[in-house]
């Protein structure tokens, strides 16, 4: 499945412990199938102190999560969706095709 999640979407999560959950997108990792989203599966990191005696530092970081489990919010109409890819021709040169995101819902173009 291609991933059509973009950095800077806004997604809800629809499984897991963050379910319910709204965020922007800040990573997406279309090899893992996975996106990272702000504020979502929040784990954290220890470092330890090279000094001894200083007290290591506790790194927090949002954990990746399938994209499977969120939806997409559409910018347009504010609805959960699932975006659709629609392929246009390119009005300079018919010979090649554009891409568009756009969303189910609606029906605007979302790029
Ligand atoms: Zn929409």
């Amino acid at each position: 499945m291609k991933i059509k999640i973009k950095i800077n979407d806004k997604v809800k999560v629809t499984a897991g412990k963050d379910k319910g959950k709204t965020g922007k997108v800040i990573q997406v990792m279309p090899q893992d199938d996975k996106v990272v989203v702000e504020g979502v599966n929040v784990m954290y990191k220890h470092i330890k102190s090279r000094k001894s005696g200083e007290k290591g530092q506790r790194v927090q970081f949002n954990g990746p999560i399938n994209s499977s489990n969120v939806v997409v919010i559409c910018p347009k109409c504010s609805k959960e969706s699932r975006l659709g890819i629609r392929v246009t021709k390119s009005p300079a040169d018919p010979k090649k095709v554009q891409r568009a995101r756009f969303c189910k819902k609606c029906n605007e173009v979302i790029d």
